[in-house]
């Protein structure tokens, strides 16, 4: 495919990043190999003085990386298809090794990172307890509320990275991405977006002002629970080859050639995936917001849920993740054993719909005063909806639910 031809979101997820090569394979082959070789020494010469972008060793880069890489840029960078994309984006080993980069590419020691309350757990521990041992500073501002925002820039001037997830796992807060990137730009401050729940299908933070986004490719983007991956995505070339470029070859959470064949092949899907998720989450959050066993339904699809408004504006769709309230640890527990079709399993976003409970699984690691203030109750159930017959999902919560 031409570089410049850029088309439909479900025919870019196909064709972006693929690799015909010399034998004429219609999928791209698995490049499983550490080492690439050279023919003689003036290839050598040539790519140390950068005339080459040849393969030497697949920490440095690798085909198959580059591939699901290059997809992943033509998904995220979409709306930019009318001029010459500088999206680009690199494969990480998993979702924590990409957050870790971003945030190490933009913040060094010395300097402050902002981030919202609501965080997925490992990202919440990393940025309360990891960071700060290596001289990084940070802070919490819940719901990344403007006028707070704006107060804790002003007071921490030292800030280079304002760090937010939008849905946050595990409650669906919403945070207006384009207002935040308004706010923290006037500050110097660049934002960094987890699009992990949203998928870039869903919701493109790039085109809403974003510096960089990052994701668990775990997830949807791989959509069938083979592999643990993550990928950085920014429009900022210096910030991809100096900084993020320079991150994974030198500290090495590099993904094997094998996961990144995997994901590019789930990706293919990812459109019409979305599709159908969203519809079968739109019908188990309608049916969670009346029922009577339920006190509350987290889900942005709902006019009831708060940052509604907002999703609707800066989404395209609402995701398939939601969340809702038992009342109480005993009363989720019943639920959480007696699903059947359902499956007890952290993670998401797979074909399958997955339930879990955030106090006791993704987010034991958040302190429990912290996982309070976050809104994640004893009576809290997190669930993947997956692309089964939404009549038999529903079937299968509203029994676990009469337990
Ligand atoms: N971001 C979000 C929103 C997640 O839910 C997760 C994992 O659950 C991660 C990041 C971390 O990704 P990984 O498990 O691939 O390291």
């Amino acid at each position: 495919m031409h570089d410049h031809e850029r088309f439909t979101m479900a025919t870019e997820a196909i064709h972006a990043g693929e690799i015909h090569d010399a034998s004429g394979a219609h999928v791209a082959p698995i490049y499983q190999t550490s080492t690439f070789t050279f023919d003689d020494m003036s290839g050598v010469e040539a790519m140390g003085m950068g005339e080459s972008d040849a393969y030497i060793y697949s920490r440095g880069a690798n085909p198959s990386r580059r591939a699901l890489a290059a997809k992943i840029a033509a998904l995220e960078g979409w709306d930019d298809r009318e001029g010459a994309s500088t999206t680009s984006a690199e494969i990480f080993s998993s979702g924590m090794a990409a957050i870790t980069a971003a945030l190490m590419a933009i913040a060094k020691a010395g300097d402050h990172i902002i981030a919202q309350q609501t965080l997925y757990g490992s990202a919440d521990h990393l940025i309360s307890d990891v960071l700060p041992a290596y001289g990084i500073t940070t802070s919490r501002v819940p719901g990344l509320e403007p006028s707070a925002l704006e107060l804790a820039l002003e007071s921490r001037p030292d800030t280079k990275v304002v760090y937010l997830e939008t849905p946050a796992n595990p409650t669906m807060a919403i945070i207006d991405i384009a207002r935040t990137a308004e706010i923290a730009h006037r500050h110097g401050a660049r934002v960094v977006v987890d699009n992990t729940f949203a998928t870039p299908i869903v919701q493109r933070p790039l085109a809403l002002g974003a510096d960089v986004v990052v994701h668990s490719t775990t997830k949807y983007i791989n959509g069938h629970g083979t592999v643990i991956g993550g990928a950085v995505v920014t429009n900022d070339t210096v910030l991809m080859e100096e900084g993020i470029g320079s991150l994974i070859k030198f500290t090495g959470g590099v993904p094997s050639a094998f996961d990144c064949w995997l994901t590019n092949l789930g990706l293919k899907t990812l459109p019409l995936r979305m599709k159908q998720h969203v519809t079968n989450a739109m019908s188990v959050a309608g049916f969670l917001h009346t029922h009577p066993a339920v006190t509350a339904t987290h889900y942005p699809g709902l006019t009831s849920h708060p940052g509604h408004e907002i999703a609707a504006r800066q989404m395209d769709g609402f995701g398939a993740m939601l969340a809702f309230d038992l009342g109480s640890y005993e009363a989720a527990v019943r639920f959480l054993d007696h699903v059947r079709l359902c499956t007890l399993a952290v993670s998401l976003g797979n074909i399958d719909t997955l339930v879990e409970h955030p106090a006791s699984m993704t987010h034991r690691v958040v302190d429990p005063q912290d996982r309070v203030a976050a809104g994640i109750t004893d009576g809290l159930v997190r669930m993947s909806v997956g692309l089964e017959a939404a009549e038999d999902i529903l079937a299968d919560v509203a029994q676990a639910l009469d337990r």
